[in-house]
């Protein structure tokens, strides 16, 4: 049996090794692959592509302003990393401290580890009780940090402010499910990462079969190495395994023809 602080450490050694492995993988994908990367609008239920989603949405935005002017100030932020997005709708007025736990419930928590929203530099922090409207300060992006062993790093951008009634924040979009396929058999999916396995070039993603066939070869995965693939930036990271907010979106990628 082993100790919680031991487990602790040989997952935090493993993440420490196999972040950069993990991004660069994905990165890689990314770059072969061209994974293309969409989300569906929460207003008209289009699926728009990452590239395309601001434009689209701010005419949403500015067709409601100028329906339903309000007094109160709202402010449209993307989140985003690499391929992964968010698209929120918030009150001007929303703390930091707020849209941290709003990340934390959908893409991050795994062991209450610290964060920080910075003006990019480690170090450069913004007060956490700073409210959305003055964090930007001129600027028109932040960074925000998860974790400061094994960082989980963040893109924070204002895309607009609008006249909107809009109660806490809304999640106006984020990206569906990437398709990463199975290093194995390249046919399915990918619903498991071996945080050991995944160092070799080309391994460590498997889908559910060829999962079940890793767990024979591989102790390290039987014991515990076995991490599942969620549609989050924090994938394969400690011991993130998916999110408490907007469950349905946090699964994996499903086959077209399935
Ligand atoms: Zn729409
Ligand atoms: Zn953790
Ligand atoms: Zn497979
Ligand atoms: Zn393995």
């Amino acid at each position: 049996m082993e100790t919680c602080a031991s487990r602790r450490l040989s997952h935090l050694l493993l993440s420490l090794r196999t972040k950069y492995i993990i991004l660069k993988k994905i990165i890689s994908i990314m770059d072969e692959e061209k994974i293309i990367s969409e989300g569906k609008c929460l207003y008209c239920s289009k699926t728009i592509s990452q590239q395309g989603f601001t434009r689209h949405i701010a005419t949403h935005f500015k067709l409601m302003q100028a329906q339903m002017p309000s007094s109160q100030t709202a402010l449209h932020i993307v989140v985003s990393a690499g391929s992964y997005f968010l698209h929120l709708l918030a009150p001007a007025t929303t703390s930091l401290k707020t849209i941290d736990s709003f990340l934390r419930k959908i893409w991050l928590e795994c062991c209450g580890h610290m964060s920080a929203f910075s003006n990019g530099r480690w170090g450069d922090d913004i007060g956490i009780t700073r409210k959305l409207g003055d964090a930007f300060n001129m600027k028109n992006k932040i960074v925000y940090r998860y974790d400061f062993g094994s960082t989980t790093e963040l893109q924070v951008e204002v895309k607009g402010a609008y006249k909107i009634a809009t109660a806490g924040i809304l999640l106006i979009s984020r990206n569906e499910p990437l398709a990463i396929m199975c290093n194995s058999c390249q046919q399915e999916p990918a619903t498991t990462i071996c945080a050991v396995h995944v160092y070799d070039e080309g391994e460590g993603w498997y889908c559910n079969n060829c999962a079940a066939g890793h767990e024979k070869v591989c102790e390290d995965f039987a014991d515990y190495a076995k991490m599942p693939v969620v549609n989050s930036p924090r994938t394969g990271e400690c011991a993130y395994d998916g999110g408490s907010v907007d469950i349905e979106r946090d699964g994996v990628y499903k086959n077209k023809q399935n």
